[in-house]
């Protein structure tokens, strides 16, 4: 019998623990949402080295990236919890607080740790992980976020000497160029629609040039190195001494840019001891995590919810939205957590929506029309969410026709609200 349960934390981590689960459990009796922050938070205030004490003895893989990767952890911990459980994060909750939380509620020996960018550093400082995974690099909220360059930087100088696996993105310069250290980083291609953040060499500052897929610095050595894993229509495919390994990948969850964090996900649990085919298969089963790519009703009205929320999640929301469906909602708000300034806007490709009719909503859909006339896209404002989506599913042909409701983080919220 595999050992599943993890040996206890010191005594005063455990009485951190339990002061941090009543937080939460008071925090949700009074309908502050799921606590788990907040119960992290006390944990650590009690037990400032909870982190590190929580994970000893356990096997911790770390997720991070600007986008994607709430949803690659929830598909590593699916794959890998075909070998034994697995305690995680709620999704999003990806700041100490909710890693704390994660670890001091379960007693699973295997921990997937989805981490906020900027945390990198001391996850694995403090967590000691066995297996990082790094997605990609790219601007956040532009009032909010360190330059991209600087958390490539400090993920660079946080690898120097780590001696677990790092499973990394080949076709993201700034993760590559932060991998790199690790020599024996793992490489998957896993994408990168978005190229803006990436224009000049991280190590250099000559200009990087792209030919389809590849890319590589003008002036110095810094090229995309040759993945290891890679998706093709229906599988994953391995590459490996005398030949490829094909895996099967069949997901729920739409979008070209899930396929690819899917054989992200599916390289690192088979690299921390996963059978692959069975790995996939849980994968596959996988719905959208946190209402992300859920199907709902609004209204009475069929709508699918997307989540984006920087101009390289746009880019790819933009993709998995169904282009044979003639109409879909976009909703943009600008509160502190969408970031305060939404001319990130004039960054996203709308160009790709036309022929579509959309309906723009929320507190800064105006900002959004604005932009949507400059892309030559037929829309319309309408500041109630629900209306919005009643007035996209008559333009798309009635109700009964699942149309794409896509909101930034708050309004993608406020849809949620409204959804059943
Ligand atoms: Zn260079």
């Amino acid at each position: 019998m595999a050992k599943v349960a993890a040996p206890s934390p010191p005594a005063r981590t455990r009485v951190a623990a339990l002061a941090g689960r009543a937080t939460a459990a008071m925090s949700r009796a009074l309908g502050k949402g799921e606590g788990s922050v907040i119960g992290g938070r006390v944990t650590l205030a009690l037990d400032p080295h909870g982190l590190a004490n929580l994970s000893r003895s356990r096997t911790v893989a770390v997720v991070s990236g600007t986008n994607g990767k709430t949803t690659t952890t929830s598909m590593l911990s699916a794959a890998l919890g075909t070998v034994e459980p697995v305690a995680t994060n709620l999704a999003g909750a990806n700041m100490y607080g909710g890693m704390v939380s994660a670890m001091s509620s379960s007693r699973a020996r295997l921990v997937v740790l989805e981490a906020d960018e900027a945390h990198v550093p001391k996850t694995i400082e403090s967590t000691a992980p066995r297996l990082i995974v790094l997605l990609n690099l790219s601007r956040d909220q532009l009032d909010r976020a360190g330059e991209v360059r600087m958390l490539a930087e400090k993920w660079r100088n946080s690898l120097e000497g780590f001696s677990g696996i790092v499973v990394a993105n080949a076709d993201d310069p700034m993760v590559v160029w932060a991998a790199q250290v690790v020599r024996s980083a793992v490489w998957v291609a896993a994408g990168s629609s978005w190229r803006l953040d990436a224009a000049s060499c991280p190590n250099c500052g000559a200009q990087i040039d792209w030919n389809g897929g590849e890319w590589r610095c003008s002036s110095c050595e810094l090229r995309r190195p040759e993945p290891h894993a890679f998706v093709t229509s229906s599988t994953v495919a391995a590459r490996r001494v005398g030949g490829e390994v094909r895996v099967p990948l069949d997901l729920k969850i739409p979008g070209d840019v899930n396929r690819r964090n899917a054989a992200v996900a599916l390289t690192a649990a088979t690299l921390l001891g996963a059978d692959p085919h069975k790995a996939s298969r849980a994968i596959g089963r996988l719905e959208g995590t946190g209402g992300r790519f859920a199907s709902v009703t609004i209204a009475g009205c069929k709508a699918r919810l997307v989540l984006a929320k920087n101009p390289a999640g746009w880019t790819e929301a933009l993709r998995i939205a169904r282009p044979d469906v003639k109409a879909a909602v976009i909703g943009i708000n600008a509160r502190v957590q969408d970031g305060r300034d939404p001319s990130w806007l004039w960054d996203v490709p709308f160009e790709q929506l036309r022929g579509r009719f959309i309906v723009a909503t929320g507190e800064r859909g105006r900002d959004l029309a604005v932009r949507l006339r400059y892309a030559g896209v037929e829309h319309v404002f309408i500041s109630d969410p629900v209306n919005a989506v009643q007035t996209a599913a008559q333009r798309a042909g009635g109700n009964h026709i699942e149309i794409d409701v896509m909101g930034n983080y708050s309004a993608f919220q406020d849809f949620r609200k409204v959804a059943r």
